[in-house]
C-alpha cells in the first residue's frame, strides 16, 4: 500500500463531523467518535481484504490456532474475500462471535441461539415497584411483540428504595395478574418476585409467601461489598433454598461503574446443578451478568441459563438482544435457555421446581 493513499483516506475521513484523529500507524487510522467511541480504520489492498477481515475479527490465539490447524499462512497467501479462507480450510464459515478463543469450533452454527429463539420475557418490573409501566402495559406490549408469556418479578420488601412489595401488596398484585390473565388468554403472566438475598443468605419472605409465586428470582441488591467467602455463603444459601428458581445477576457488576463482588463461578454452577436452579444471563447492557465465559461450563454441567432483560419499561424488553449477543459468544443453544421455552414447556419447568418444595 502506498503512503499517499493513507493520507488521502485520512483527509477525507477528517471531514466527517465529530470524528477526531487520535493516532495513526502504517495501515491503521485511529479515531474517536463524539469524544467517546474509538473507531479504527484498517487500510489494505483489495486482494488482501479477506486476510484483514479475518485477522482483525478474531483474537490472536484464535487466528494463530486457525493458521496452524488448516496450514494457512496469511503472510504468504492472499484472500480478497474472507469466505475464500474457509473454503481453503474446507470448513463452514465460523461466525465472528465464535472467534475469541484458541479452540476452533466446527459445528452447526444454526444451532446457536438467535433472537427468534426467545419465546417469553422473564424478569420484569412494573409500577408496583420501580418500573415505568403498569403490568397491563408490559403484558400487552410483550404479547404484541410476539412473546407467549411474561414473568412479572417486582422487587421484594427489603428493596424499600425500589418500592419493594410488602406481603399485603403481593396479594393485591397477584389478584391483578389473575384478572389480566383472564383478559389476555392464551398469553400468560407468571407471578414472580425478584427476591432479595438477605445478608445471611435467607430470602426476603417466609415460606408461605414464597410459595404463592409461580417462580422466584433470587438476587443480591444490598451489602454488595463482600469478600468471596461472604458472597459465596449468601449465594449458596439462596441456591439451596427450595423456593429459588433462577439466580439473578450472579455477581452484581455494573459495567464501567461497579466492580462485581468476587465469587467462585464453578462452585456456584455446581450448586445450581445440584438444586436445579437456573442462572440468569442478565441482558441489561450495564450488567451482562453472568459473564458469557462461564456459559460453556454451565452447559457442560447441564445447568439451564436464562436470558432475561430485567426490563423496567416496555422498551427495556428489547435489551434481550444484548443477552443474545453474549450468549452467542458462549455458544449457548436454545435448548439450554429457559426463556426459549414455549409457554407449555415453561409451565412444566416452573411446576417441576415447585414439586420439589412439596
Ligand atoms: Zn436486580
Ligand atoms: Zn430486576
Amino acid at each position: 500500500m502506498i503512503q499517499g493513499e493513507q493520507s488521502e483516506i485520512k483527509s477525507s475521513l477528517q471531514k466527517i463531523e465529530n470524528l477526531l484523529l487520535k493516532n495513526e500507524e502504517t495501515g491503521i487510522l485511529i479515531f474517536e467518535f463524539h469524544k467517546t467511541l474509538p473507531v479504527q480504520f484498517f487500510i489494505c489492498d483489495a486482494d488482501l481484504f479477506g486476510n484483514l477481515v479475518f485477522t482483525q475479527s478474531g483474537n490472536e490465539a484464535f487466528v494463530e490456532a486457525f493458521q496452524e490447524k488448516y496450514a494457512i499462512d496469511f503472510s504468504a497467501e492472499c484472500f480478497a474475500d474472507e469466505q475464500e479462507i474457509f473454503e481453503a480450510a474446507g470448513i463452514q464459515s465460523i461466525p465472528f462471535y465464535a472467534r475469541n478463543q484458541e479452540k476452533i469450533f466446527e459445528q452447526d452454527w444454526e444451532q446457536i441461539i438467535s433472537t427468534g429463539d426467545i419465546k417469553g420475557i422473564i424478569h420484569t418490573h412494573s409500577t408496583w415497584s420501580d418500573g415505568k409501566n403498569t403490568i397491563e402495559e408490559m403484558a400487552r406490549a410483550c404479547k404484541q411483540k410476539g412473546f407467549e408469556y411474561l414473568v412479572m418479578s417486582d422487587h421484594s420488601v427489603s428493596s424499600f428504595y425500589a418500592n419493594g412489595l410488602t406481603v399485603d401488596r403481593i396479594m393485591k398484585q397477584q389478584e391483578e395478574i389473575d384478572r389480566l390473565n383472564q383478559l389476555l388468554f392464551p398469553f400468560k403472566i407468571f407471578k414472580s418476585i425478584e427476591c432479595d438475598i438477605l445478608n445471611n443468605g435467607d430470602l426476603d419472605y417466609d415460606t408461605q409467601v414464597l410459595a404463592s409465586f409461580d417462580l422466584v428470582i433470587a438476587s443480591v441488591h444490598q451489602n454488595l461489598k463482600m469478600t468471596e467467602e461472604k458472597a459465596m455463603e449468601r449465594l449458596l444459601a439462596a441456591i439451596a433454598n427450595p423456593h429459588t428458581t433462577i439466580l439473578g445477576h450472579p455477581t452484581g457488576r455494573l459495567l464501567l461503574s461497579r466492580k462485581e463482588y468476587p465469587i467462585n463461578h464453578q462452585l456456584i454452577i455446581d450448586a445450581c446443578k445440584k438444586h436445579e436452579v437456573a442462572i440468569e444471563i442478565n441482558a441489561n447492557p450495564r450488567r451482562l451478568d453472568m459473564d458469557w465465559q462461564w456459559i460453556p461450563y454451565a452447559m457442560e454441567q447441564q445447568v439451564k441459563l436464562s436470558i432475561n432483560p430485567d426490563a423496567h419499561s416496555i422498551s427495556g424488553m428489547d435489551d434481550i438482544r444484548y443477552g443474545i449477543l453474549c450468549a452467542q459468544k458462549g455458544l449457548l443453544t436454545p435448548s439450554q435457555n429457559v426463556s426459549s421455552m414455549n409457554l407449555q414447556e415453561f409451565e412444566h419447568f416452573v411446576a417441576k421446581k415447585k414439586s420439589i418444595i412439596r
